[in-house]
C-alpha cells in the first residue's frame, strides 16, 4: 500500500463509541476499532493500469458453480467433452477488449446475463430455481433469442468498455 489517509472509522460512525448487543440502553463502549479517535487509517496503492494476472490462460464471464479450466476436459460420468477451450476467450483477446463467450452449452442466458434477460420463456418460470425452468433442457431456443436480440453471432465480440 503506497497511500495512507485518514478517514472516519466505519465501526462507530466517527463517534469514537460503540453500541451493539451488549450495550444497552445508554451506555455505550470505547469503539475497539479506532480506540475512540472516531479515525482510522486507510491504505490503498493508486490505480497506475490494470497489471498482468500470471497463471491465466483462459477468461470465462463466471463460473455458474462449475468447475472451469483453460482445458478441454471428459467428464467422468458419460464420456462428455466440455470445450473450455472453445469458450470464454483468451487472456490475450480479454487484454483487448474482447467479452467472453458465454457457456451456452452449460447455462441459460438468463443465468450467464445475471438475470438481465429475460423474454416470454422465462415468463413462464418466473420464480424458483432458474436451472428449474420448463425450457432450461431446450435453452439453445433462448440463446438463439439472446444472440438475435444482442445482434451477434459468433462467439467472441469486442465489448464496449472504455480502455483506460
Ligand atoms: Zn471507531
Amino acid at each position: 500500500m503506497d497511500n495512507k489517509i485518514i478517514i472516519e472509522c466505519k465501526a462507530c460512525s466517527g463517534t469514537g463509541l460503540y453500541k451493539g448487543e451488549c450495550e444497552r440502553d445508554k451506555s455505550a463502549v470505547v469503539c475497539y476499532e479506532c480506540r475512540g479517535k472516531g479515525w482510522v487509517y486507510f491504505s490503498y496503492n493508486t490505480f497506475l493500469g490494470r497489471k498482468e494476472r500470471e497463471n491465466v490462460k483462459r477468461v470465462f464471464n463466471t463460473a455458474h458453480m462449475y468447475i472451469l479450466s483453460h482445458k478441454d476436459v471428459i467428464l467422468k460420468k458419460g464420456d462428455r467433452l466440455i470445450p473450455f477451450s472453445k469458450m470464454g476467450c483468451s487472456y490475450e483477446d480479454w487484454k483487448k477488449g474482447f467479452i467472453p463467450k458465454p457457456l451456452d452449452f452449460l447455462v441459460c442466458p438468463r443465468l450467464e446475463s445475471g438475470q438481465e434477460f429475460n423474454w416470454e420463456k422465462c415468463d413462464e418460470h418466473p420464480f424458483g430455481y432458474i436451472p428449474d425452468c420448463p425450457h432450461y433442457k431446450d435453452k439453445e431456443l433462448c440463446w438463439f433469442e439472446y444472440r438475435r436480440i444482442h445482434n451477434y453471432e459468433g462467439p467472441i465480440y469486442p465489448n464496449l468498455w472504455e480502455v483506460l
